[in-house]
């Protein structure tokens, strides 16, 4: 089996990996996971929003667009200090990577002081940085990849066919120039989609070939399944077979093997056997606790439950400095050294 990373996937051939037996595409999406990953992690991120509500945008599915309502409270943008304490807590639950969103077209030239405050404190604390502000220029996105932001998140959503159905406000290119900008900073790219939002089959495949076929796949790979909102345009769209979503997950993975892909927003509505069957499919990332910008999100304890019955533990940062390494092994031997058992042992 080939797993070979390639940018030249064909519509047919995306339809063919969709058309497997499900058995046979579960088992190819598992073996070529094996390849890349250690089996039994899963990367675990937290998201905070840093600024709710009133969005100029119209993405149909969004309870934060500004052009309906939803009853949402909007937020002005967070301060800098509480978005600080949000991501200790954050670490101290175990998260290695703060995710920090805003519900914004794209950020305004006076708002990139705060926002570069935000990403050189998150990062000082030892974790990685990510954030989605909505479209940003070229100049925009080197000054955070030089502030240390690692990530930035923008979604293609679906495919170009089906896009204008979803958002008229901005353009399956306007979104693909963004991702370029975050590129050429230097900055890795979170890129994924939303499926049940009224989309045919064919429209999955197309939204997973343009991620596929990037000059670079997506190191980070959100999959969502709608959260269907009520006040939303979307509220009433029929639901999605959830044999269907596993799929997307397996394919995702085959076509982009070495991508860590995120079980995203509508995991709240997934019972433990389909986020076991996603496991399997080869999706490696997760939001852990709190919320998930505003739709609920399993609490830490339930994922922590059923990460311990399914033999799954957080993945630890790889690319973490010896400096950072060192200053922890001190810790921890400093712990040990007032812990009784150390004092026993000498
Ligand atoms: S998805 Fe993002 S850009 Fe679209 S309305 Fe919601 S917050 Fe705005």
């Amino acid at each position: 089996m080939s797993t070979a990373i390639r940018h030249d996937w064909s519509l047919a051939e995306v339809n063919a990996l969709f058309a497997l037996p499900f058995n046979d595409l579960l088992f190819q999406a598992q073996t070529v996971h094996r390849q890349h990953f250690t089996p039994n992690e899963v990367q675990v991120s937290t998201l905070l929003s840093i600024k709710t509500g009133a969005c100029a945008e119209d993405c149909k599915y969004c309870p934060q667009s500004g052009h309906y309502n939803t009853g949402l409270e909007r937020e002005r943008l967070l301060e800098v200090e509480k978005v600080l304490r949000q991501a200790q807590a954050a670490k101290e639950k175990g998260a290695t990577r703060f995710c920090m969103g805003a519900a914004w077209s794209n950020p305004k030239q006076r708002d990139m002081p705060y926002l570069i405050e935000m990403v050189r404190g998150v990062k000082a604390m030892g974790l990685e940085t990510c954030m989605t502000l909505g479209m940003i220029d070229t100049e925009q996105a080197q000054s955070l990849a030089s502030a240390g932001l690692d990530y930035y998140n923008h979604n293609l959503d679906t495919s170009p066919e089906f896009y204008g159905e979803i958002i008229t406000t901005r353009t399956y290119q306007d979104r693909l120039d963004t991702l370029q900008h975050v590129r050429d900073a230097g900055m890795k790219v979170c890129c994924g989609g939303i499926l049940g939002m009224g989309e045919s089959a064919n429209d999955r495949s197309a939204l997973l070939m343009q991620l596929a076929n990037l000059p670079e796949h997506p190191e980070s790979v959100p999959i969502n399944m709608l959260v269907k909102v009520q006040g939303t345009p979307l509220e009433n769209v029929d639901d999605m077979d959830a044999f269907d979503f596993v799929r997307a997950i397996a394919v995702a993975r085959i076509m982009m093997p070495a991508s860590h892909v995120r079980l995203s927003a509508g995991r709240s509505r997934m019972n433990e056997q389909m986020q076991a069957l996603c496991f399997f499919a080869g999706a490696n990332s997760i939001f852990y606790g709190d919320k998930l910008l505003t739709t609920d999100n399993p609490e830490a304890d339930a994922d922590r439950q059923l990460f311990a019955k399914l033999g799954i533990r957080p993945e630890q940062r790889q690319d973490v400095s010896d400096e950072a390494h060192a200053l922890a092994l001190a810790d921890a031997i400093k712990e040990q050294q007032q812990a009784p058992l150390y004092h026993a042992a000498n």
